[in-house]
């Protein structure tokens, strides 16, 4: 029997382009809820909160990549390097820096995207697009021991404007291609822009996503607390 989730699953799937990755995010949702999604299929979930992440991962399947899609506290890293494949909420020089020698020490390697501020709301972390632009990404990859830089993360503004929302997509898509050209041409790795959420999903893979991250479309409305 195809289960609601499996259903909703389904139906994204035989939408989105290939080459297009789904990230399902499981925030508030329960674990059998989780396996639903497992069971049809998906690999690749997202968390915004380190210690959900890590609950969740201790008791689901060790072929699930986690991927962390909130904003990271300096005294959560140890536990997020743990526990993610790909930090996608990297929003600070610093943060980078402390993620990689974490990393280089639990002796893995892992994932990051630059979260870029694309969005006219205050509250959406990240680097602006004039910071990205002025710093100097090549050196600062070469001099990563633990990190891949593989690219951006951003989310749109909350709004019912698509047109503000897909100029901010391409504000993004913009951003990336201006750093890959620049920067990471010779690296094959950079290649991702993780952007498009439930509400707004198609506007982005046409603005150039590689990476959604759905929750609501998938599992329902999440209940708030
Ligand atoms: C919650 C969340 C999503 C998914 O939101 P939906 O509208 O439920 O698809 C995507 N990205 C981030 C960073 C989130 O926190």
């Amino acid at each position: 029997m195809m289960t609601r989730i499996a259903d909703n699953i389904g139906r994204l799937i035989e939408e989105l382009p290939p080459g297009v990755t789904m990230v399902a995010v499981t925030k508030t949702r329960s674990p059998e809820e989780v396996m639903e999604a497992y069971y049809a299929g998906l690999r690749i979930f997202g968390e915004n909160r380190v210690q959900e992440l890590t609950a969740k991962k201790n008791i689901l399947p060790a072929d699930i990549s986690w991927h962390l899609i909130g904003h990271l506290q300096s005294n959560k890293v140890r536990q997020a390097v743990s526990g993610a494949s790909m930090i996608e909420s990297v929003d600070s020089l610093r943060l980078l820096r402390m993620i990689d020698a974490e990393a280089l020490a639990q002796g893995k390697v892992v994932d990051c995207l630059l979260q870029i501020h694309i969005a006219s709301e205050e509250t959406k972390s990240g680097f602006t697009a004039v910071e990205a632009a002025e710093t100097d990404w090549g050196g600062i990859a070469a001099s990563l021991k633990a990190v891949r830089l593989c690219g951006v993360m951003g989310m749109a503004t909350f709004t019912d404007d698509m047109n503000q929302v897909r100029s901010e997509f391409r504000m993004l898509a913009g951003v990336f291609s201006r750093l890959q050209e620049t920067h990471f041409s010779k690296s094959g790795h950079f290649r991702e822009i993780s952007m498009g959420m439930s509400g707004d999903w198609r506007i982005a893979v046409e603005e150039g996503s590689t990476m959604i991250r759905v929750g609501t479309l998938i599992f329902g409305e999440r209940i708030k607390k």
